[in-house]
């Protein structure tokens, strides 16, 4: 049995109910965040509330707790769940209300919190990388916060699905700047190249740690724009995210990416974030 956290109450997840009128359903209007957990420790929660706050900041919503609270909700939730590893869920949306899109004066946000099984890449995709393509992003222009409006994102993910590929990486105005659910970093000659972090993209947490153990490893490292033909001639292109840590795209629109397998640089990164993601709170 799954346990759950729904507005100030710990319950089996089939018994979570909320409103039909709820702005989270009606509008999509809400925040998340998703921590992963390695061994029951949330590894970089801190990071991952302080981006909470900066999307609450961003729609208006006031936060419904401080950081400790939040700490304690997540904590109870991870000992509840059957994995020592997982990832925890959480959203806030600005609550149950008549439909209109303005904001209710009086509003109590719906705050809920799950347990998620981790799924880690596999060794085969971990060994060979796996398959990209690329979409124009045709997302809005505050890409920064973690909203649950995801259908752009939803629908730039199935097209990847649809190519038998893992990511859809997208592209606006002949710039890289993210997959539909990953950050995403390219290596030209040597050096590890990542997109600014702009409105455009959202501030990935592992996006964070790769560039630290990048530094930790002495890989030249730079952070600049990317534009579509350095993606399409990159040497290695790696893709990062809470769930997914990193992995190597070894395909990219049907054409091989370097050599065609996860590239030296990756293999480092990969064998570094695996001993860090236990190690460190
Ligand atoms: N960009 C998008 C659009 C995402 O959905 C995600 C996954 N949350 C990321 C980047 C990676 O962020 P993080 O490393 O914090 O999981």
């Amino acid at each position: 049995m799954t346990t759950v956290y729904l507005n100030g109450t710990f319950l089996p997840l089939e018994e979570a109910q909320i409103s039909v009128m709820d702005r989270g359903f009606l509008f999509g209007d809400g925040v998340y965040e998703v921590i992963p957990v390695y061994d029951r420790q949330p590894f970089r929660l801190h990071e991952h509330l302080a981006r909470l706050q900066a999307s609450l900041d961003g729609i208006r919503l006031t936060n419904p707790h401080g950081a400790d609270a939040w700490e304690s909700l997540i904590m109870q939730i991870v000992a509840s769940a059957e994995w020592q590893d997982q990832g925890v869920y959480l959203q806030v949306t600005r609550g149950p209300g008549p439909r209109d899109h303005a904001f209710p004066k009086i509003i109590q946000p719906t705050v809920f919190i799950m347990p998620m099984p981790l799924s880690p890449p596999s060794a085969e995709s971990v060994e060979h990388g796996v398959s990209a393509i690329t979409a124009t992003d045709n997302r809005w222009l505050r890409c920064d916060l973690k909203v649950t409006s995801l259908l752009p994102n939803v629908l730039l993910r199935q097209l990847s699905v649809d190519a038998d590929c893992a990511e859809t990486v997208l592209i606006r105005d002949g710039q890289l700047i993210e997959g539909s659910a990953s950050s995403v970093f390219i290596v030209q000659r040597g050096v590890l190249l990542a997109p600014p972090k702009t409105n455009l993209m959202l501030p990935g947490i592992t996006y964070d740690v790769v560039l630290e153990l990048a530094a930790a490893e002495g890989m030249d490292c730079v952070i600049r724009p990317i534009s579509e033909a350095e993606l399409r001639s990159a040497d290695e292109i790696w893709l990062t995210s809470s769930t997914k840590e990193v992995m190597a795209v070894s395909r990219l629109d049907g054409q091989p990416v370097g050599s065609g397998q996860p590239g030296p640089l990756f293999r480092r990164m990969h064998a570094h974030y695996q001993t860090f993601k236990h190690t460190v709170m």
